[in-house]
């Protein structure tokens, strides 16, 4: 008997990015990620669950937070909106979990940026965005917007109840980019150092895993599957950021599954090498609007293409692959954790 090995997609549920769809303006922005991408890669998936014998499940990232409700009245306002597709979700086994961003509306009143420093702001959004959510879909897991943590953010997810984190982006720290229109960076996040497999974080730190019992939060951890990109590919990002005039970013990338099987190919094989992959989840990410293409550098395809992909290098390796939800996975690793 072939051991199993678990497998966690990941998908944060935003509104489409301008260069994806008709993006924006938050107040003009389109859901055809949501409204349209979800629904037809669901269709696509249960063919292939049928050709390949497999059972394909996704863990997918709904928005709610003090933009939602600024937005729309209401910070649950997609799970709301787009009822018909979260039951689905729900009805196919699949995890619905949740994606808070700490956006702020600007003092413009048009501009928004990532809040970092104003604890009493996180608070707010993240107990008013996780209060908002409807019963019947009461998230058990989290994806952060731009997977930014510090103590403060750990801690309330887990005094929320949340069973697992999973924004840990291990070794991966950025600064941001200045946006001109707030003057403020936005993608900050720093998961330098982090561990690269699951761990009960810190109450000080939660790049840290915990010491002793006095310190643990009882959420768990579960890292994206971080890689190092091919070389080819490093160069190539190497002088496009000395190009751009940019830092020297370390050579390690996230898992796309909408990206190019090259690039998913590195990621697999590099979980399957140096993690112990029947045990560590691999944790791979994507975006919403990324399914509303057919073809090009990420698309829905890719995805199809990417878990048959993940079948046969994980056969190849004596496993066989479960595309499961991330909240049984982590009870499951909780168990033997505690143990
Ligand atoms: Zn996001």
């Amino acid at each position: 008997m072939q051991k199993e090995a678990p497998l966690l997609l990941c998908c944060d549920v935003d509104p489409d990015r301008e260069s994806f769809a008709a993006g924006g303006d938050i107040e003009k922005s389109q859901w055809s990620g949501l409204s349209k991408g979800i629904p037809r890669l669901l269709e696509e998936v249960t063919k292939l669950e049928r050709a390949q014998g497999l059972e394909i499940h996704f863990n997918w990232f709904f928005r709610s937070d003090l933009q939602m409700e600024k937005t729309y009245g209401d910070a649950a306002w997609p799970y709301r909106a787009w009822e018909d597709v979260a039951k689905r979700i729900i009805d196919r086994n699949d995890e619905l979990g949740w994606h808070p961003h700490l956006w702020r509306l600007h003092e413009d009143g048009r501009s928004w940026f990532q809040e970092i420093e104003d604890l009493d702001y996180m608070d707010s959004c993240l107990c008013k965005g996780f209060d908002a959510i409807p019963d019947e879909f009461r998230p058990k897991v989290v994806r952060t917007g731009w997977d930014f943590h510090n103590a403060f953010t750990m801690k309330r997810l887990s005094d929320l109840g949340i069973v697992a984190d999973l924004s840990a982006l291990p070794g991966i720290s950025d600064k941001g980019a200045l946006d001109m229109k707030t003057g403020k960076h936005i993608v900050v996040r720093d998961w330098a150092g982090a561990p690269d497999r699951p761990y009960f974080p810190s109450r000080t730190d939660p790049r840290k895993m915990a010491k002793d019992a006095s310190q643990r939060l009882s959420v768990l951890e579960i890292p994206v599957s971080i890689f190092p990109l091919p070389s080819t590919m490093r160069l190539a990002r190497g002088v496009r950021d000395r190009l751009r005039g940019a830092e020297r970013r370390p050579p390690m990338s996230e898992p796309y599954i909408t990206k190019s099987g090259l690039l998913f190919k590195a990621a697999l094989e590099h979980h399957i090498a140096k993690r112990d992959a029947a045990e560590v989840p691999m944790v791979a990410e994507f975006h919403a609007d990324e399914l509303l293409r057919d073809r090009g550098g990420y698309s829905l395809r890719n995805v199809l293409e990417n878990i048959s992909l993940a079948k046969n290098l994980y056969e190849k390796a004596g496993m066989s692959p479960r595309f499961r939800r991330a909240s049984d996975v982590a009870m499951e690793l909780r168990k033997r954790m505690e143990e």
